[in-house]
């Protein structure tokens, strides 16, 4: 038997977005939108952090979601900086992507019980968030090397490797207690002291 595939007839325009009136013209407007979008993520993070701390059992997880959170606040100075060093006005844009990493992560406390179970939701929700974060500001580093930013580009690149260092912490928590303890389905001695 054979199947007819009827094509569809397509025209050159098909499926092309049509820019925006404010639609990045050059590199440079590229960046500083980037820079825009990574603004609102890191200040929706600080919001979003102390929830997750908060529902966190595990003492090291705790520990290290605090510590991001600090480190987070020091990114957004960090950013106001280059704005700065660019001559841009440091203006937060939606950062869809982040909108929707933290509401996959709201999502995941619904979905678990308090105990390691839930901290094993949270690593993965939050390494899903540093990940995006670390592909980000490789991206910033780029786009500000090649605008010969030098200076944004070394700020940056420290950001950069701040996540590169939250995600390892994280990774480290999961594999020292967290997701051997959640394997048991045991939230009720998690002990922790290694
Ligand atoms: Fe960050
Ligand atoms: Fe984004
Ligand atoms: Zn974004
Ligand atoms: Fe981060």
């Amino acid at each position: 038997m054979e199947k007819t595939i009827v094509k569809k007839e397509s025209s050159p325009t098909l499926g092309k977005v049509k820019p925006k009136s404010t639609a990045a013209h050059g590199l440079r407007e590229l960046f500083v939108d980037s820079l825009k979008d990574i603004y609102w993520a890191e200040k929706a993070l600080t919001k979003a952090l102390p929830k997750m701390e908060k529902n966190a059992t595990t003492p090291n997880l705790i520990k290290a979601i605090k510590d991001h959170l600090t480190v987070t606040e020091g990114q957004i100075t960090r950013l106001e900086e280059i704005f700065d060093l660019v001559g841009e006005k440091a203006v937060a844009k939606k950062c869809e992507a982040m909108d929707g990493l933290i509401k996959e992560g709201d999502e995941i406390l619904e979905g678990t019980e308090p105990g390691v179970v839930r901290d094993a939701g949270i690593i993965a929700a939050s390494q899903k968030i540093e990940h995006y974060e670390i592909a980000t500001y490789g991206t910033l580093v780029a786009f500000a090397s090649t605008l010969g930013e030098t200076e944004a580009a070394s700020l940056l690149e420290q950001t950069l490797n701040e996540e590169k260092e939250a995600d390892v912490t994280l990774t480290e928590a999961a594999y020292n207690t967290i997701n051997f303890d959640a394997l048991d389905g045991d939230d009720t001695d998690n002990d922790t002291e290694k």
